[in-house]
């Protein structure tokens, strides 16, 4: 089958989810990463269409373009340009060399396939129907995926409510599993769970993945009980930091609960750079970088056919993104399809504009980025702490109706202390 579609796009993880998009709308695709490359691999497979960014080191999409256009054996080849909204004088330049249309960062997942099905049937290219087994077997029962939030407040501030249904607690997130205990951070949240496993007595080894080490991620570490006791382990996973060992960052977090002693309970290290690491027996856990000050990580889970994601100070850029910020595509691309993904939400779009580039989402942002990336269930955390519980319930209904008013199959919550999920 000949290639209908090349991709022409120097970042590896944006290319990846185009070319996951357009072999999903059913076409055969090819991504080339190098733009110097582009132009003999266009020449040899002779697609109907290309799509290229107009940012790229080597030649950049425009040039590329115009070579394309002015070439004789590759001029009648359609073409897509991709570019960000505010990128009005490139557009322009890139009609006038022939481009057909356009497609705008951040991508709109259901819109780009139909832009190429629609260029590609003026070719006489139909999808092709993805085959499906005539009976598919009936799915087996999986077993349950228990999800429990402990904290997710952005901050355990004097400012806070006094009283609050949401709760006051720092970033803590449980995740259990039929063959281990995943924890999510180590905010405050995160003495109530060790509260609960000393009074169960069930799981005496746990893994924690903190995605950073600003106070909100890991002050619980000083006061968590499991710490003190000889009969747990804690196995602790953070960011590779540049000037700090993960050892030293976790003794100090530990340390003001010891007064000077090194912790009773067994702890083992493990330091994390951008990649799936298989964790436990088919649990795999992928680290990434999240758009936040600092090394700071984002996590998916894979586990028991599920997918829970993790990214609780993370910056979306949503309708403000400049054709430089691709953040989105790339978390998209992290995320896509998910079951759960607990994600920052911490301003209302006002206060976002007000504390744009501090690494915090709209929660808006992160309604519209979880339906057009087809995540299942959305719980927004990382609540601003001066938040009332009346601003807090206001912003859940204003989750809702944009969920309805934008058609996404999502559902989504604002987390809360206690909240128990499953998956
Ligand atoms: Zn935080």
């Amino acid at each position: 089958m000949p290639t209908q579609v090349i991709i022409v796009d120097d970042d590896p993880i944006v290319g990846a989810l185009s070319l996951e998009l357009v072999k999903d709308a059913g076409f055969t695709v090819m991504l080339v990463s190098d733009s110097l490359k582009a132009v003999d691999t266009i020449k040899k497979e002779k697609p109907s269409l290309v799509v290229l960014d107009i940012l790229m080191p080597g030649i950049d999409g425009l040039t590329l373009l115009h070579k394309l256009k002015s070439d004789p054996e590759t001029e009648k080849i359609h073409a897509i340009v991709v570019s960000g909204k505010s990128f009005e004088a490139e557009k322009n330049r890139a009609r006038q060399f022939g481009a057909e249309d356009f497609i705008e960062k951040p991508y709109d997942v259901d819109a780009f396939p139909q832009k190429i099905a629609a260029i590609l049937k003026t070719e006489g290219h139909e999808p092709k129907k993805i085959a499906r087994p005539p009976s598919a077997p009936p799915p087996e029962v999986k077993p349950e995926i228990k999800m429990t939030v402990w904290g997710c407040r952005s901050t355990s501030s004097a400012m806070s409510p006094m009283v609050t249904r949401y709760g006051k607690h720092t970033s803590c997130v449980s995740v259990e599993l039929a063959n281990g205990l995943i924890v999510f951070d180590a905010g405050s949240g995160l003495i109530l769970l060790g509260n609960e496993l000393q009074k169960t007595g069930k799981r005496k080894e746990l893994w924690i993945f903190l995605t950073h080490f600003h106070p909100d991620h890991v002050e619980g570490l000083a006061g968590f009980p499991c710490a003190r006791d000889a009969s747990y382990t804690l196995n602790i996973a953070g960011a590779r930091e540049p000037d700090k060992p993960l050892e030293e960052l976790v003794a100090a977090a530990l340390e003001p609960g010891f007064g000077g002693d090194a912790p009773p309970c067994k702890i083992e290290l493990y330091e994390l750079i951008e990649q799936t690491y298989e964790i436990l027996p088919g649990v795999r856990m992928s680290a990434f970088y999240a758009n936040h000050p600092g090394a700071t990580l984002g996590f998916s889970l894979a586990a028991e056919d599920r997918k829970i994601s993790y990214v609780p100070d993370s910056e979306l850029y949503g309708e403000f993104a400049t054709a430089l910020q691709d953040y989105d595509e790339k978390l998209g691309g992290l995320v896509r399809g998910c079951d759960v993904l607990f994600h920052d939400g911490r301003y209302t779009d006002e206060d976002y504009r007000a504390n744009r580039n501090s690494g915090h989402s709209s929660f808006l942002a992160a309604v519209d980025f979880a339906g057009r990336n087809d995540v299942k269930q959305l719980v927004l955390v990382h609540h601003d702490d001066r938040y009332s519980d009346e601003t807090l319930d206001k912003m859940g209904k204003a989750a809702e109706a944009r969920v309805a008013e934008k058609g996404y199959k999502l559902k989504v919550v604002l987390g809360r202390e206690g909240l128990r999920l499953s998956a």
